[in-house]
Parts: structure tokens; sequence; C-alpha cells
């Protein structure tokens, strides 16, 4: 990559599926400098799995361009598949074969000769810290370690571009705990496109997030940035509906979870609330301001920065 180019480009990025008046994908543009981990955040049929298809040359754009680090995914998609590994959603390893024959024979097909390819797959397997399970089935595998199984895969291969669509969708806290740990490492050298619907998953590992909604890109930065936007630092959500209107003298109120209101506000506001809240013997959350509360606010067209 030349230096100070951008290292992935979307302009004016369209899908409409055929036979379906959904725009899937929605005129979506913008510039990523840097490595590092890109998390897409939106509701389940947002857009998040057509455009990383389309980023992994799987599937064409009805209009607009995308260049990643310089290749062209409709006109130069044999480039970008040299540089890319995809997990997808439903993706799973071979049920009878071990990890060890996994990551071996993926290693093989990308094009490694025999003892090189066997040589990596061990390092990385030790890497990752499999052990004795390097050599068992897949099958007898948890659903954590089947996708690390698939890490391994990825890792082996240097690819310098992964994308991993909801890779932790399904896995126990604990594993997607090591799933992250696993990703730690992969995102020191790599470039990683990662779609989520767990904000907390999003707050720890982004360097940068993109918020989808209908196929829009309605927020783009990194969390600071994106926390930056807010005018208030405090948030307030509710676990059930008042009886009386709210009402406040500073902040604002969105629609949060199960269309639950959330307000956004001051610390001190947050605390005269909370103790109004409490008198009404109304349940509620209160924390300083996350990932959720900026998604339930930028939905909400409470910023259209990043458009
Ligand atoms: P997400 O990954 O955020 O859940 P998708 O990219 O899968 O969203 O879907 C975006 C929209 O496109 C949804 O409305 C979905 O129903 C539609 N869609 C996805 N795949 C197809 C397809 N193969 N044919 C028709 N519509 C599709």
């Amino acid at each position: 990559m030349a230096a100070g180019s951008s290292f992935l480009v979307c302009e004016g990025l369209t899908k409409i599926y055929g036979g379906s008046p959904v725009r899937a994908l929605d005129s979506v543009s913008f510039t990523l400098p840097t490595r590092g981990v890109f998390v897409l955040i939106g509701r389940n049929g947002s857009g998040k799995t057509t455009l990383v298809r389309i980023l992994a040359t799987n599937l064409e754009a009805t209009s607009g361009t995308a260049t990643l680090n310089g290749f062209d995914v409709m006109s130069e998609p044999d480039q970008i598949r040299e540089r890319i590994a995809i997990v997808p959603q439903e993706a799973r390893p071979i049920p009878w074969i071990t990890p060890l024959q996994s990551v071996f024979s993926y290693l093989l097909w990308r094009g490694l000769g025999y003892e090189e390819a066997k040589k990596k797959a061990s390092e990385v397997l030790d890497k990752l810290k499999f052990g004795k399970k390097a050599r068992v089935f897949n099958r007898t595998l948890s659903g954590g370690m089947k996708r690390k199984v698939l890490m391994a895969m990825i890792l082996s291969a240097e690819a310098e571009v992964i994308f991993l669509d909801e890779p932790t969708t399904g896995l126990d806290p604990v594993a997607r705990r090591e799933f992250w740990e696993v990703l730690q490492e992969v995102r020191k050298d790599r470039f990683v496109v990662l779609t989520t619907h767990y904000m907390e998953e999003a707050e720890q590992l982004a360097d940068m997030i993109g918020v989808l909604d209908e196929g829009k890109l309605i927020a783009l930065g990194t969390m600071d940035e994106l926390r930056r936007r807010l005018l208030y630092n405090y948030s307030v959500q509710l676990l059930s509906l008042p009886e009386l209107p709210l009402t406040l003298t500073e902040g604002e109120m969105v629609k949060g979870r199960h269309d639950l209101p959330v307000i956004l506000t001051t610390e001190d506001e947050a605390f005269r609330i909370a103790q109004n809240l409490s008198r009404e013997g109304i349940k509620f959350t209160i924390n300083p301001v996350g990932l959720e509360d900026i998604f339930f606010y930028v939905h909400h067209g409470g910023d259209t920065a990043g458009r």
C-alpha cells in the first residue's frame, strides 16, 4: 500500500437484490485510512452481511465502487481474493477431521508446500493454545473451539484483510472472551472487518465503528468520536414505562431497547431523574453513555454525520 493512501474506500455502494424492492445497501460511502479492527454494527437486516459480501467479492453491488488496498472489488476480484480471508456467519469446520488437519489442508489449498503447511499449522495451533485438542475430531469440540479452528485457519493464511461476519453469535461469554483474545493477536498486523450486534463487543474491539441502519451508514468514527457527538454523558434506561410523562430540565429522550425510553443527560440531571423514578417505583439503570446509547441516538435521527 502506498504511504498515506486509503485502505478501504467505498463510494455510493448500493445493493438491490433481484426481485426485491428493498435497498439492502443505500449509497454507502466511507474511507478507512488505517489498519486495525473496523466493526460494523446494526440491527438484523440493516445490510451488514451484504456489505461484507460485496467487499469480499462474493456479491456484486448494483451500483457504486469499492477499493481495498487500491484494488477494485468489482474489476479486480482475483487480486482482492489473494489478500483476504473470510469467515462467513454459517461457517463450521469439517466435523470428521481434526483442527490440525483443518489448518493443514487449508494451507495446502492456499498453495503452500507440504512441509511448510505442516509447520505453519502446528505453529498457529500452538499460538492459540489448542494443546491436545489439536488432534481430536472437530465434531467433538465446543461451539467456541469450533470457531477457534476457523480463526486458526484464517490466522495461518496471513491474509492482509480478514472478514468476520458475526463471529461470536451464539457463543457463551467465556468463549466470546477467548475469541476476543485471539482477535487481539490478529489485529496487530491485519485489517479486520467484523460485524456484530453485540455493542459490548464493538466497544472492546473496534478501532473504528460504522453504524448501518436500513442500508444507510448513519455514523462512522472511533468510539471517542462517536461519544463526542452526544451532548450528554449519562444515560438513564427505563426498564418499564412510567404512568406519567417524564419531565426533563436537561437532556433528550430516545427510544431504546423494546421501545422503552432512554434519557441522555448530565450526571446531575440523571440522579435527579433517578430519585423521581425510584419514588414512582419504576426500575431503571444509570450508566455513562455507551455505544448502545449512541446507537439509539443516531437511529433516532439525532445525528446525520458520516452519511
Ligand atoms: P444484516 O447482515 O445486517 O442482518 P443483510 O445484509 O443480511 O443484513 O440484509 C439486508 C437486507 O437485504 C434485508 O432486508 C434482507 O432481507 C435483504 N436480503 C439479504 N439477502 C438477500 C437475498 N439473497 N435476496 C433478497 N433479499 C436479501
